[in-house]
């Protein structure tokens, strides 16, 4: 235990060096992944196998919802920007997901496509939607604010985070999916419901520790009385509850999410633009035109990557031989095999980074996802290689572990450093937005992981039509890549790292009430 520094300028302790907040919020992130993770690995299952959807339709669902779950943080992070604070937003955000996975638990009903538990199962998969959208975008903008925007922890504060983030989707897919494919779904659906409420009470019980992060910014504005009669807080409330009615009713159309996502797409950019070009100095705004390229680069990465909850787990139930000491490992539990590489490989890519650094040799933030994004297509060539070798067998098990390591190594080049990019190069009253829209494009690239997924399973595929789309895509991907590690130093400059470092504490935290926390100043400018 030590002192450190402390947003509201009294000493606190610390745990490893870091704020003990951190390991708070790596809990609470911990067991929501769980559920995230633990539902998702059942959810294709549970669509061909319980409502008896065709492959087409179900990997339709299934991109509609997890593109959804993204595309809701956006509204999130800003809301909690402007109204809530990150910690009231997680707060409401875990109850509604709670409630979304015990539905799906209670509806179950009989196998087939009964017209009243369909509908209970679409309102269940609203709650979470929404629960995710106030939650996701804003918890992982808390890690950021419980440090200095220049505090050298940064990085690994989110490298920690993100460990939980993937203890929590290692543990999910096991206990979820051994339940439910074993015992029934109802049994898998609601583990992952009790965790998520595990998650709230670490939450809730130990607030001391995130030392103000994440509060209101306006704390009486949020209780003056709406239009409605009731307090400003409790009409965001109740607007969220309604929109889980609205959700209810677009997921039942799947081929509108596109649309949505367009559209939401573009209008954030633009309000962001706007933001950025009447608010901000030239210095700032190229850290948000930056940061804004490698959220570009978001859909073609999770497009590629996300076809692990669905084509792949489809492939790797049917073509690939999963018996491991004579054991025959249901397909559901490989969803878990991504989060224990990264549990393995994360402090290995943390020493690597640092060796590098002290040689002066670390790749830039843009150079890291280009590797990332090559490391997604080595990925894929490996196992179009392997069932090639296999011809008629089944592909040997080994090669469905080696596309998940090296896809788990460029998610370590791509999503830690991108987190951590975000809250580093957003400034104040925007952070909670930036975090949003990362997650939005993260939503985009789940969209784009049910096109190639219905490419690679859809009408007129053949059995190989999966190994053709992964193979062209593999190739595409490295290419890409190699591009932008070639623009990265560009990219670098628009960072402008030399002049990173303020005097106070980090953005988001200015709109926390207390005066040591306004007034800070970034680049010797006041704000
Ligand atoms: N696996 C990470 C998480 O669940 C990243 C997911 C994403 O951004 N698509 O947080």
């Amino acid at each position: 235990m030590a002192t450190q520094y402390d947003l509201t300028g009294k000493s606190q302790a610390t745990f490893l060096g870091h704020p003990t907040g951190l390991f708070v919020l790596f809990f609470a992130e911990m067991w929501e992944r769980f559920s995230y993770y633990g539902m998702r690995a059942l959810l294709i299952f549970y669509l061909t196998k319980h409502f008896l959807f065709g492959d087409d339709k179900a990997y339709l669902i299934y991109g509609a919802y997890t593109s959804l779950v993204y595309i809701t943080p956006v509204i999130g992070g800003y809301l909690a920007d402007r109204y809530l604070g990150a910690r009231k937003a997680v707060l409401c955000g875990g109850i509604f997901i709670a409630i979304g996975h015990f539905l799906i638990a209670i509806t179950e009903g009989p196998t087939g496509q009964n017209i009243f538990h369909l509908n209970g199962f679409y309102l269940a998969l609203s709650f979470i939607i929404i629960g995710t959208g106030f939650l996701k975008a804003n918890i992982s903008v808390m890690v950021g604010q419980l440090y200095p925007r220049d505090d050298l922890r940064r990085d690994p504060a989110y490298s920690i985070f993100y460990m939980g983030i993937n203890i929590g989707g290692m543990l999910g897919p096991i206990v979820c999916g051994v339940l439910g494919e074993t015992m029934g779904w109802a049994w898998g659906f609601g583990a992952a419901g009790v965790g998520m409420l595990l998650g709230l009470v670490v939450f809730v019980l130990c607030r001391p520790t995130l030392r103000g992060a994440g509060e209101p910014g306006q704390p009486l504005r949020l209780k003056e009385r709406s239009g409605l009669g009731i307090s400003q807080e409790w009409t965001i409330y109740l607007a969220a509850a309604l929109s889980v009615v609205g959700i209810w009713g677009l997921i039942r159309y799947q081929d509108v999410v596109g649309y949505a996502l367009l559209v939401f797409a573009l209008a954030t950019v633009v309000y962001i633009l706007y933001r950025i070009f009447t608010t901000m100095t030239k210095i700032d705004r190229d850290r948000i035109l930056a940061a804004l390229f490698l959220i570009a680069l978001n859909p073609l990465f999770w497009g590629l990557f996300e076809q692990a909850g669905s084509s792949l787990n489809i492939f790797t139930d049917r073509r690939v031989d999963r018996s491991i000491l004579g054991w025959d490992v249901p397909a559901s539990v490989f969803q878990s095999v991504n989060s224990l590489f990264i549990i393995l490989l994360a402090p290995l890519f943390a020493v690597l980074w640092t060796w590098l650094g002290r040689r002066g040799k670390e790749p830039n933030t843009a150079a890291k996802f280009g590797i990332g994004l090559i490391l997604i297509g080595v990925g894929f060539l490996v196992l179009v290689g392997g069932a090639a070798a296999a011809g008629a067998n089944l592909t040997p098990v080994i090669f469905i572990l080696g596309i998940y390591l090296f896809h788990t190594m460029g998610e370590l080049c791509f999503s830690p450093v991108g987190l951590s990019a975000m809250t580093r190069l957003s400034v104040g009253g925007i952070a909670g937005l930036m975090m949003g829209t990362w997650f939005l494009a993260t939503a985009a690239g789940n969209f784009v992981a049910g096109l190639i997924a219905r490419a690679t399973g859809g009408e007129g595929a053949g059995p190989d039509t999966v190994l053709e789309v992964y193979s062209r895509l593999g190739w595409a991907v490295m290419v890409v890549g190699v591009l932008v590690v070639l623009v990265s130093p560009v990219i670098r400059k628009m960072m402008h790292l030399d002049t990173l470092t303020e005097t106070g504490p980090l953005p988001g935290a200015n709109e926390i009430a207390e005066p040591a926390a306004v007034g800070y100043s970034i680049n010797g400018e006041q704000r």
